[in-house]
């Protein structure tokens, strides 16, 4: 390893950045440390019930980890000149993403609100960037900034605004076992965060369990 990479990786402890360049998910190694953990917990990897997991896993982690190695930006880059500069919402997106923590799924909903200066974006953009952020291994605070940032700037909008409702099951199945704990986190930016009304009015919480 030479110098360069040694400080770029202290750089990336340091701040908890991820890594430049991310590689390309290598299923090989995920099924390897799948079959490890299998081992390490005491089952029998090659009993018929486990033999095909640790490729299933694999190709799940795939999946579910693949927004690390996609740009949300590019869904932001297709924009319309409209004249109109109030605000948009588009509300209950709902994501599943895996908390960094422990590997564990946490999902709900997310409310996106931005405050155009020219020009729109399709809606469904909205939910695909959503999307891309959620398929990496998250915590739901830095979800939220990460889709207002990306939102304010990528469009250069004068406000955007976004709140995440979702459950956690790293807190719902283990630990401390509260089965009915919702996290709700917020994050505004520009106009939006000069007037919090105009944006959180519109976003009604509390239905991320299904009793809205
Ligand atoms: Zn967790």
């Amino acid at each position: 390893m030479d110098r360069g990479s040694v400080l770029e990786r202290g750089e990336e402890v340091r701040s908890n950045r991820r890594p430049q360049a991310a590689k390309p998910i290598d299923l090989a190694r995920i099924e390897r440390a799948v079959r490890e953990i299998l081992v390490a917990i005491g089952e029998n990897p090659d009993r018929e019930g486990l033999r095909e997991t640790p490729a299933r896993v694999a190709r799940m982690y795939a999946e579910l980890f693949g927004g690390l190695h996609e740009d949300p930006r590019k869904h932001l880059q297709r924009v319309f000149t409209q004249k109109y500069d109030e605000i948009v919402v588009v509300r209950d997106i709902s994501f599943a993403s895996l908390c960094e923590h422990h590997l564990l799924p946490f999902f709900g909903r997310v409310h996106v609100g931005y405050v155009p200066d020219g020009s729109i974006v399709g809606l469904s953009k909205l939910a695909r960037v959503v999307d891309v952020l959620s398929r990496r291994p998250q915590v739901q605070e830095r979800l939220t900034v990460e889709i207002a940032d990306l939102i304010m700037h990528e469009l250069n909008a004068r406000g955007a605004g976004v709140v995440i409702e979702a459950v956690h099951t790293c807190m719902t199945i283990r630990g401390v076992r509260n089965q009915t704990s919702v996290c709700i986190t917020s994050a505004l930016r520009g106009t939006l965060k000069e007037k919090p009304d105009s944006f959180l009015s519109l976003v009604p919480v509390g239905g991320v369990m299904g009793d809205r």
